[in-house]
């Protein structure tokens, strides 16, 4: 069960204490008291002082810590639904999917797979470099910084967090201070001594998230807005500390006229609304051909206006997560509405709780803020397209990309579009599902951000690669080596023929 919910004024006692508030009912839930500069050092400085008893911990052990998540994310499921629910105001069935069961999946690839992705691996050698054999080893970092967002308030943090442990890393997590989920993150650290050394979870607002990183980690994995990603760079380049980010989005759906219609409106619906539209890979703008736009934009209407709003297992759109969140989405919404665009349904908040209703808009033009600014919230435009280049065009024309839904029959087609459209990641005829795959990489490109997740790529990010070679040759010099001569360079000059 939630924890027993409290009034704010009576959690905001202790000086700095934040409380943390329900979003589907406004109730304060527990307050949090963030982490001093001092603290936050001492934390890195645990980390620190783990990386080199973690570096020797066989992968046996790592795994044997994994195991213990991977156990009681199973067990634990219905209480750790509760604790996200509770904090993030999404429905149980969205908490489910992209916490629980992704977080779980991810560390279920991991104990099957780390092992050998990690594993030294031996290279071919040219021929002209006799008696020499090369490897390369897949090191740890030291102290890995994680700084998550609140939209999947556990499946970020501890997914990157458990990448970066089973490659050997000392870990730092920084939640965000709107889902800071205390207990949650309490627990995992006494499930496994190992996680005890290795994780140290520092709360509290951006404040601290910059004192973190002053610390100088040696690598820091952060995925949040683009704003605070550009902070973060900023912040980062004068101590050259290696960053992967994982930004905002504005993603695309294309239907062509030979979708298949009731299937890419569903699609359409998830993936405008899942996690109440706070997913990184949400769609935000679909292009529908102008053959199929009325039919589609009309069942996708109606398919909207069915969905029923709540946090229980039967609701299907649950809260916005913050204030500010609910507020951006109406501003985006409003300012839409006030330069002519059409509110085809939704379009307003819900009269009691932070909810926003399931919304389509069409009519919008390049002068509407939400043409181009991340929506991140319920709501999606809908425009008709008429031939290949302008639907390509339109979808690289924003500077963002990180996961299309491409809905087509014709197989040449979707090999071009794939081909040609700037995102990180694609999917035909579904919907945000390369993300269910450990094996496939994750990741934007432009203003989404760098540096992938998941699979080998991912989890290789988290090491340090080292060139090692073994010369076994006894003779006494190398063709390279001192005295040139005009004979070394002609022979030199032949290799490049
Ligand atoms: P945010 O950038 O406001 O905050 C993210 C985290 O960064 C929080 O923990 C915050 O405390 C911390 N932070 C803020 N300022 C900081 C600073 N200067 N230095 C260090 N840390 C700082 O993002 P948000 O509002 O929590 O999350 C929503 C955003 O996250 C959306 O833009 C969404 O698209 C993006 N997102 C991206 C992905 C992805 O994989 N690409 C996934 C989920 C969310």
């Amino acid at each position: 069960m939630p924890r027993a919910e409290k009034t704010t004024p009576e959690l905001m006692r202790s000086a700095n204490a934040m409380a943390v508030i329900s979003p589907s009912t406004g109730a304060a839930l527990y307050s949090l008291t963030p982490a001093t500069a001092e603290q936050s050092r001492a934390a890195v400085a645990r980390a620190r002082g783990a990386v080199a008893a973690l570096r020797e911990a066989p992968m046996a052990a790592r795994i044997d810590a994994l195991n213990a998540l991977i156990g009681f994310l199973s067990r634990e499921q219905e209480w750790l639904l509760d604790q996200i629910v509770a904090e993030s105001g999404r429905c149980r069935g969205d908490a489910m999917l992209s916490d629980i069961l992704q977080l779980s999946g991810d560390c279920r690839w991991l104990r099957g797979h780390a092992e050998q992705a990690l594993q030294d691996e031996a290279v071919p050698t040219p021929h002209a470099l006799t008696d020499k054999h090369c490897r390369i080893l897949y090191e740890p970092r030291g102290v890995v910084l994680v700084i998550s967002p609140w939209n999947l308030p556990l499946a970020i943090a501890m997914s990157a967090a458990m990448f970066a442990f089973i490659a050997g890393n000392a870990v730092v997590i920084k939640p965000s201070e709107h889902t800071p989920l205390l207990e949650v993150f309490e627990r995992i650290r006494r499930l496994h001594p190992l996680f005890e050394l290795a994780l140290q979870v520092v709360h509290g607002p951006s404040r601290v998230g910059v004192e973190l990183i002053a610390q100088r980690p040696d690598f820091i994995c952060f995925t949040g807005s683009l704003a605070t990603g550009k902070k973060i760079l900023a912040q980062t380049a004068p101590l050259v500390i290696p960053v992967m980010l994982e930004l905002g989005a504005k993603d695309a759906m294309i239907v062509w006229d030979d979708a298949d219609l009731a299937r890419a409106v569903g699609a359409a619906c998830w993936g405008n609304l899942h996690n109440s539209g706070q997913s990184c890979t949400g769609t935000e703008r679909i292009y529908a051909h102008v053959s199929v736009y009325d039919d589609f934009v009309e069942r996708l209407v109606a398919a909207s206006s069915r969905i029923r709003l709540g946090t229980g297992p039967d609701a299907d759109l649950g809260a916005i997560a913050t204030q500010f969140q609910i507020d951006h989405i109406d501003e985006l919404v409003q300012d839409a509405r006030d330069r002519g665009a059409r509110i085809l349904c939704g379009g307003q908040r819900s009269v009691c709780g932070r909810y926003y209703a399931p919304t389509v808009i069409s009519g919008t033009t390049q002068e509407m803020r939400i043409e181009h600014e991340e929506i991140f919230g319920p709501v999606v435009t809908v425009a008709a397209f008429e031939t290949e280049p302008e639907v390509v065009r339109l979808h690289n024309a924003i500077p963002f990309g990180l996961s299309t839904s491409l809905w087509t029959q014709d197989a040449e087609r979707a090999e071009r579009l794939t081909r040609s459209l700037e995102t990180g990641c694609i999917n035909v005829n579904n919907m945000m599902l390369t993300e269910a795959n450990v094996w496939l990489p994750f990741g934007g490109v432009k203003y989404s951000g760098f540096g992938r997740m998941k699979g080998v790529e991912g989890l290789r990010g988290f090491t340090r690669s080292k060139a090692v070679m073994l010369d076994v040759s006894r003779a006494e010099t190398e063709p390279n080596w001192y005295p040139y001569s005009a004979a070394k360079l002609e022979r030199a000059g032949r290799t490049m023929r």
